[in-house]
């Protein structure tokens, strides 16, 4: 690729000069990835390790993985003190420990092994590759972590008939590995559950043993120390409000994941020929916004990694080729994510089990069913549930509604279907998440977007299992680039 000269990030926001580079532009990057979610931070962290091509991290936020995942009810004040010296190297380290100390959001954290999805999908097979990387990853770094297991618990003959087809799917599609000798599932009988887990109702359960939970916390703090240690920059507080094309080719090469092997292990050849970067002297001009002001950066590819903003750095490349007029006059944007949102519920009392427990999944995937997680200090956690919403930053928990008795009553029963003893009185509303779905409301499965438009690679709809594949996602995005 044609590499750019980047400039320390530090001397653009720091030093009383800023006489900008050739042509206007303050910066000049190899690789710009809009987002530091985990997925942002995969990717990210795959490319600057390539030792060559200068990388860019760009976050709207004060602090890495604050949308997406699940975000607590509460504000951050402090990250006004974080924003004042993210830009500058000396005081990374104080930015890292102030954001160490952000309740940002936790999500179920779960390791998932890739059962469900359809089994050419991009979310199938970065899922089993992203699993067994991310348990290589996390022993390889310390990263707290468990291999708790799950079971997926059918109730009458027509979910013992989808655990029966679940099983033979999981044998064809995850074969024995180093790390993973044993059979991916088996099945246990209504005694042989009550024997391991005499809480638990049902009348036979499908065992997982390669899911597990991770600490996200954990994992995307080291993913940002590895950026910078690669050379890479993470610049916080800043939010790409535009991007355009110069120059190069605008045809665009649309790759869609037909060609990760999973039982080899081995992907991607056919994206090696394929060119992600335009014609020499092209590239992309990035605007945004800092505290610093604005500025515009020329990126030779970009990633747009922005979760539940993808839909919108899509179109801002895309939209004066495909916006539609609605009938009522209105312009219909390309792309438009569906926001869907999952309360989750604590659990006072002692935990009930040792191992995670879900029930049969809804036929659309939408959600994989009110489970039921258990943290990494083994307390009980349930949800999260499905609400689609209307606004991307509705992280409210209505006490009128989703706390009221009643709904915790109505939470009750379902989690009650699998583990009758619990207390309804010990279930508390706890947080919310919300999921960037390209599936609306009882529409069918769509898969993972992961499209590369002639060198602006798109993740778009990264839901679960987005944590689990992250580690993946970036092998595959790197693939695709180079
Ligand atoms: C309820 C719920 C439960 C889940 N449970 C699991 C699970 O158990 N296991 C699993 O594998 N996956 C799970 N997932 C999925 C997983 O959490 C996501 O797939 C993953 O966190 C997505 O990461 P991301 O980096 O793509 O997006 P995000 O975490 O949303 O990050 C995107 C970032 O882009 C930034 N951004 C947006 N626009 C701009 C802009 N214009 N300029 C600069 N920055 C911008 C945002 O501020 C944000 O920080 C769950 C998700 C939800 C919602």
């Amino acid at each position: 690729m044609a590499h750019l000269h980047a400039r320390s990030f530090a001397s653009i926001h720091s030093s009383t000069d800023l006489s900008p580079a050739a042509e206007d532009y303050e910066y000049e990057v190899d690789h710009l990835v809009i987002g530091a979610g985990v997925v942002g931070l995969a990717i990210a962290e795959r490319l600057a390790a390539r030792g060559t091509g200068s990388t860019l991290l760009i976050e709207k936020n004060a602090a890495a993985g604050q949308e997406t995942r699940q975000v607590e009810e509460r504000n951050y004040p402090e990250f006004a003190i974080a924003m004042t010296f993210a830009i500058e190297p000396p005081y990374t380290i104080l930015m890292l420990v102030i954001s160490l100390q952000q309740p940002s959001s936790r999500n179920s954290e779960v390791i998932h092994a890739g059962l469900y999805y359809p089994e050419d999908s991009l979310k199938t097979k970065l899922c089993i590759r992203g699993s067994e990387m991310m348990y290589d990853f996390c022993a390889k770094y310390n990263i707290d972590h468990r291999q708790v297991t799950k079971w997926v618990v059918g109730q009458n003959e027509s979910d013992l008939e989808y655990l029966e087809n679940l099983s033979r799917k999981a044998h064809g599609l995850l074969l024995p590995t180093k790390r993973f000798p044993d059979p991916p599932t088996f099945m246990l009988t209504q005694g042989e559950m009550l024997a391991k887990e005499p809480h638990v109702s049902g009348k036979a359960a499908l065992v997982s043993p390669r899911t597990g939970i991770v600490d996200v916390h954990g994992l995307m703090q080291l993913l940002e120390m590895k950026i910078q240690d690669h050379g890479g920059d993470i610049v916080f507080q800043c939010e790409v409000t535009d991007i355009e094309r110069i120059g190069g080719n605008r045809s665009w090469s649309i790759t869609g994941g037909t060609n990760i092997d999973t039982k080899k292990q081995e992907s991607h050849q056919e994206h090696q020929s394929l060119s992600a970067h335009p014609a020499g002297g092209s590239g992309f001009r990035v605007r945004m916004n800092s505290p610093a002001g604005a500025m515009t950066v020329k990126a030779a590819t970009v990633v747009n990694s922005a979760g539940l903003h993808s839909d919108k750095i899509y179109n801002m490349l895309s939209s004066t080729r495909t916006t539609t007029r609605e009938s009522n006059g209105s312009e219909k944007p390309p792309l438009q994510l569906h926001y869907c949102k999952g309360h989750y519920y604590g659990y006072s009392g002692p935990s009930l089990v040792s191992r995670l427990i879900y029930p049969v999944p809804d036929k659309n995937l939408t959600s994989l069913g009110t489970h039921l997680t258990l943290d990494l200090a083994g307390r009980m956690r349930f949800g999260p549930d499905v609400l689609y919403i209307d606004r991307l930053d509705d992280y409210t928990i209505d006490p009128e509604t989703m706390g009221s008795p009643s709904s915790l009553e109505t939470v009750s029963k379902v989690i009650q279907a699998y583990l009758p003893a619990i207390k309804p009185t010990s279930l508390y509303v706890d947080y919310a998440g919300i999921r960037p779905k390209l599936a609306g409301p009882g529409e069918s499965f769509r898969d993972f977007m992961i499209e590369n438009h002639d060198g602006v690679v798109h993740l778009v709809g990264i839901e679960s299992p987005g944590l689990t594949s992250s580690l993946a996602i970036a092998e595959y995005v790197e693939k695709i680039l180079y």
